[in-house]
């Protein structure tokens, strides 16, 4: 899906196209970001900005360091962050007539079925208003365990719940390149993926982690949740005025091209989950009944990694420990380290009680 077709477009803009290395705001170059959402605007196209900066913006206002910041500090310091962000935003975007609200999230709003699906009804209803969502991790709440930790993960879970078909990720490179462009000359600038296994098994990305402030990792990252999701995914270099423009007149960024997705919206919902809570490993026929798309029994289970309780998501990996499905459990890990191996009919001698048969059942697993 080009940007012109796009109909619903996620832009996230990193703390380094706000405030530069002085620690001076880029009020020239948001106003110049917002003549181009302006722009989309006026095409009718529908906008969700992920912005950072509550931090950068704290620690401006308070005269602070951030690496010299512990966990506790540096949420206070969202919290009086947060509001110079979105005042920045306020003031910039209504010179454009634009009108602009503020959705924090936390990890579970997006993990949580129930709590995504309210997220994003929303999100719709303020695109009936005639509002730009500006969201940002709710950073003042989020400790390191139930943290997204990097924006560009949560604008990837962003653009899935709200069945976006773009996710832009303003970055202070030009994209995904075959290696270091800051130290290698002839590194060159990957413009297309469509198969991470083969476009990117070539790439070296030593050094590349100290791109923006997820580095190449959590690009990727939020690139597969968006190839799941049936949503494409930019990272363009957002240093330069009018960015979004620039986009669309020069073709130098990298695009991830998501696959036709065949996924109804739960399943999406599922494969695309940040945060699995636990492993399950499985034997080779279990694994041939999963590509057979059946339930996953306890029979087939031959090890399980993590702490988690029934309905939480997990990983299925195979004997060779590489990921073959997604799926929420209906066990507890502790249920399933009493009946691991053995057959369904003895489950309910072993926990004392009547369960579900399947470990996982089908209808809540995704093949990867
Ligand atoms: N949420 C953080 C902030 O607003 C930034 C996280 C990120 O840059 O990825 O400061």
């Amino acid at each position: 899906m080009s940007l012109k077709n796009s109909k619903i477009i996620v832009i996230k803009i990193g703390s380094s196209l706000l405030v530069d290395e002085n620690k001076k705001i880029k009020r020239k170059w948001l106003s110049s970001f917002a003549k181009d959402i302006k722009d989309l605007r006026d095409k009718n196209k529908k906008v969700i900005i992920v912005s950072s900066g509550a931090i950068a913006l704290g620690c401006i206002k308070m005269n602070f360091i951030k690496k010299n910041l512990k966990l506790d500090k540096s949420q206070a310091i969202a919290s009086i962050g947060q509001i110079e962000l979105m005042n920045l935003f306020s003031d910039t975007f209504s010179k454009y007539k634009l009108n602009i609200s503020q959705i924090l999230l936390t990890l579970e709003d997006t993990e949580e079925r129930r709590r995504s699906l309210n997220a994003k009804r929303t999100f719709e209803n303020l695109f009936g208003l005639d509002f730009i969502p500006i969201v940002n991790e709710n950073d003042t709440i989020a400790t390191s365990e139930i943290k997204y930790g990097d924006n560009d993960r949560l604008a990837s879970r962003v653009a899935q719940i709200t069945n976006a078909d773009i996710l832009i990720l303003l970055s202070d490179v030009s994209g995904l390149y075959s290696k270091n462009p800051k130290l290698f000359k002839d590194a060159k600038l990957i413009k297309r993926v469509e198969n991470f296994n083969k476009d990117l098994k070539d790439i070296n990305f030593k050094g590349m982690n100290e791109f923006g402030s997820g580095g190449m990792n959590t690009k990727i990252e939020a690139a597969k949740i968006c190839q799941l999701s049936g949503c494409d995914m930019i990272i363009s270099n957002g240093l330069y005025l009018n960015p979004i423009k620039r986009i669309i007149q020069k073709n130098e960024y990298t695009i991830f091209k998501s696959k036709v997705s065949k996924l109804d919206a739960r399943k999406k919902w599922i494969i695309s989950s940040v945060s699995p809570k636990g492993e399950l490993i499985i034997d080779d026929g279990a694994k041939k009944a999963l590509k057979d798309s059946k339930s996953l029994l306890a029979a087939g289970i031959k090890k399980v990694n993590g702490n988690f309780k029934k309905g939480d998501h997990i990983r299925i990996l195979d004997k060779s420990n590489k990921e073959c499905a997604r799926g929420l459990c209906s066990f507890s890990s502790d249920e399933i380290k009493k009946i691991l191996g053995c057959h369904s009919r003895k489950i309910e001698k072993i926990l004392g009680y009547i369960t579900k048969s399947e470990v996982v059942h089908k209808d809540d697993m995704v093949e990867v």
